[in-house]
């Protein structure tokens, strides 16, 4: 057994139950069952209420293995993209997890008492966890996983999205997701409709936009949605609804930012750590990848200190960040080069390129190789443009209070 400090303490508390928290809990839980873990979400179940996708390529082994037992949506026929100029298949797999069943997943493979549910943590501190009203959470390492907080220190753009969850009156007769629909009015900046087909008269619907300003604007994304299902011929009733604003990082001063929320001996993963993919905001290969690492770590080294945890995320952040360089000029060409209403072009570009060559761009993985490839060829926005671009600054990724009231 584990040297738990205190009665009520723990070995490693976990705070924010979202995906990277929820990850890592799984991963400790099954290579080190011998420590006492917490997890403490302040939402009524852990997850929220997201539905997270990924790429089966995008993952390893390893990877594989530790979201192998969550119930989810698995395409085998590949996916498709919709330009103005093409429609292409990719063999590539998908899938797709719900947040209530990555939840009813936690709640059920962790040790009774382990996940804490409907607590805010008010504090976070090497040596333990402060909670509501005075009550203290001694812990032997803290990570924190509380989620992206917008930053004065990154820079770049946002995506912003509706989806809605349907179940239609007639089987809508999909067999294989539809990623990217871009043949959609294109007004404002970089929009596609991204389609699911999760049972035979069941459908995920999502309007994204790659925008300027993080403000979502309800109402309008609502309609365009009503508008593009009534063009499908898809009626029916709504199960659910999600909204999503995600930083699309384009640059910016990464130590000062990793500065600017760290507290000593505090290890961190999750988006709130920069485990995220800059140009597409998708953290769930990084998520997964971290709570192995983290695993491994406790595994390797009996008694690890919250301190030496804390230093190996960090030095992976910063690895992290390195390595997403390229992915951060992209998006700096994506926003700062073509007009809103030409930025599809980046994208259509992009997916007439090789399949394993698109596997490893979203796998955050590109090789030089591919790069290049990326980067050559007749470019999809103006060369003086992209040059201008690429030597100016794009806008903070922080929001006013009026932005967090619009986005909320
Ligand atoms: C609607 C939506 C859809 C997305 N779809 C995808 C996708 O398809 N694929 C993909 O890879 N990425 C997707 N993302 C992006 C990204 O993967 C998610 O945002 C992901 O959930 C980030 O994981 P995280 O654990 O860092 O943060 P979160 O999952 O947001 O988890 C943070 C958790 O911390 C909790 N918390 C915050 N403060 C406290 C506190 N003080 N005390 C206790 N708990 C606290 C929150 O309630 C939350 O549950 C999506 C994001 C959104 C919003």
């Amino acid at each position: 057994m584990s040297s738990a400090p205190g009665s009520n303490g723990c070995d490693v508390a976990i705070v924010g139950g979202g995906l990277a928290g929820g990850l890592i809990a799984l991963a400790l839980a099954t290579r080190c069952p011998q420590l006492h873990l917490r997890v403490i979400e302040e939402g009524a179940r852990a997850g929220g209420n997201h539905r997270w996708s990924w790429f089966a390529s995008d993952l390893n082994a390893a990877g594989t293995k530790l979201v192998a037992p969550l119930r989810k949506a698995e395409w085998q026929a590949g996916y498709e993209v919709d330009f103005p100029r093409f429609r292409r298949v990719l063999d590539t797999r998908y899938r797709s997890l719900a947040s209530h069943d990555f939840a009813a997943h936690l709640a059920a493979a962790l040790p009774a008492g382990t996940l804490v549910t409907g607590k805010r943590a008010e504090a976070v501190a090497a040596d333990g966890v402060m909670l509501p009203g005075g009550e203290r959470l001694p812990a032997g390492a803290v990570i924190d996983c509380r989620g992206f907080r917008p930053t004065r220190h990154l820079r770049g753009g946002w995506q912003v999205f509706l989806g809605r969850h349907l179940r239609v009156d007639r089987p809508h007769g999909l067999t294989r997701p539809t990623i990217m629909d871009a043949r959609v009015d294109q007004t404002d900046g970089y929009r596609f409709v991204y389609v699911l087909p999760l049972a035979a008269d069941e459908l995920f619907i999502e309007d994204t936009y790659y925008q300027d300003s993080p403000v979502l604007d309800r109402a309008l994304l609502s309609a365009r949605l009503d508008a593009y299902a009534a063009a499908h011929g898809w009626t029916g009733t709504m199960l659910a609804e999600e909204t999503g604003v995600l930083p699309v990082i384009t640059g910016g001063d990464f130590a000062a930012w990793q500065a600017e929320s760290r507290v000593p001996g505090v290890a961190r993963a999750g988006a709130g750590a920069g485990f995220v993919h800059p140009l597409t905001s998708y953290t769930l290969p990084f998520a997964v990848e971290t709570a192995l690492a983290v695993a491994d770590a406790f595994a390797q080294t009996p008694g690890l200190t919250g301190t030496a945890l804390a230093d190996l995320l960090e030095r992976r952040g910063r690895e992290h960040w390195q390595a997403m360089g390229f992915y951060r000029l992209l998006g700096t060409m994506l926003f700062g080069a073509a007009d809103p209403a030409e930025r599809y072009r980046v994208f259509e570009r992009f997916y007439t390129l090789k399949p394993s060559l698109v596997e490893r761009f979203y796998a955050g993985r590109s090789t030089w190789t591919d790069k290049a490839r990326v980067l050559s060829g007749r470019p999809p926005v103006p060369v003086a443009a992209a040059v201008r671009a690429l030597a100016g600054n794009r806008p903070r990724l922080y929001l006013g209070a009026q932005q967090q009231r619009d986005s909320a």
